[in-house]
């Protein structure tokens, strides 16, 4: 790293930990963090920044953090409006419940990596986002783009090439044992699975070629 590089990151750094100290995350707006803690938040920031770095594509992407009500073992979800925003929602009764939310990171979910941190979850919903953002680069018009998330277009191909690519068929048997139980709900959480996963079976390979 040049001197310039380490004044900027050390300048980025500085003001990522005082977007926290505001209660924003990762610089992106944040809101209804009532309650969260500032470290919980804290972890948050560097997942986020560690998996941008993994996908630049997704930078200044994501206009929202929210915390809010969602099912109750659902840790975080990814949605797209029809402005084609994105926004992470959190869910507000596991965030602020830090007993809760550990107890689900470490027990609930061994399969995700690295073991007991937010960053496997986070990257599930990344690659929800990955898939909104391809769809909205391929399409003419935001009608499109809409219509090729809602249908999981780009999911379904990815999905179908790599069964093909193994020599499989597909079923929800194959799936649940090739990814998860999850990933037999449709072919955007099949890929999700498969990417946040430290699983490895010959059809998880294939999709992460991707
Ligand atoms: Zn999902």
């Amino acid at each position: 790293m040049s001197y310039n590089d380490w004044v900027e990151w050390k300048n980025n750094e500085i003001s990522r930990a005082l977007a926290v100290r505001n209660g924003n995350i990762y610089g992106i707006k944040t809101t209804n963090g009532q309650g969260v803690s500032n470290e919980t938040k804290a972890v948050l920031d560097k997942d986020i920044h560690k998996l941008l770095k993994e996908y630049p594509v997704l930078k200044g992407r994501i206009s929202e953090i929210s915390f809010t009500e969602l099912s109750s073992n659902e840790i975080a979800s990814a949605r797209i409006n029809k402005n084609l925003d994105l926004a992470l929602k959190l869910n507000i009764n596991i965030f602020k419940n830090e007993d809760m939310l550990h107890g689900l990171i470490e027990n609930e979910n061994d399969m995700l990596s690295p073991e007991g941190s937010m960053y496997g979850y986070l990257k599930h919903e990344f690659t929800h986002f990955l898939e909104y953002q391809y769809a909205i680069d391929h399409s003419e018009t935001v009608d499109q783009a809409g219509n090729d998330i809602g249908t999981s277009k780009y999911a379904n191909e990815i999905l179908d090439d790599a069964i093909n690519n193994c020599g499989l068929t597909k079923s929800d048997d194959i799936m649940e044992a090739q990814i998860s139980k999850y990933a037999t709900y449709n072919s955007s959480e099949a890929i999700a699975e498969a990417n946040s996963t430290i699983k490895e079976t010959v059809l998880i390979k294939e999709i992460k070629k991707w």
